[in-house]
């Protein structure tokens, strides 16, 4: 199973800065290619600040399935594997997660 690595992580993805109920998405970073809870733990973890990753690279993992998504399946706003919902109010950090 695919690791969703971050600070102070739960089973389903959530982390120290990002930890509601919908907070479930982890995302990709195309130069360590890991998934990561979010951009803050990744840059806290690593050398390196959080690439962005290309949209059709599978950038995104559902962390209740672990499941791993393309842009486009991440942007129904719901896991199309578990339907479980993701938080709308990450698409105002769309810039640092895909190009
Ligand atoms: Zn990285
Ligand atoms: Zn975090
Ligand atoms: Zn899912």
């Amino acid at each position: 199973m695919i690791a969703i690595h971050g600070i102070n992580v739960d089973k389903a993805g959530r982390c120290e800065h990002y930890h509601q109920v919908n907070d479930i998405v982890g995302l990709k970073c195309a130069q360590c290619q890991q998934y990561f809870a979010c951009y803050k733990c990744h840059d806290a973890l690593k050398d390196h600040h959080f690439v962005a990753c290309a949209k059709n690279d599978l950038p995104a993992i559902c962390g209740a399935c672990k499941h791993t998504m393309n842009f486009q399946e991440y942007s129904l706003g719901h896991c199309p594997y578990c339907q479980n919902k993701f938080n709308p109010k990450c698409s105002l950090h769309y810039a640092i997660y895909f190009k």
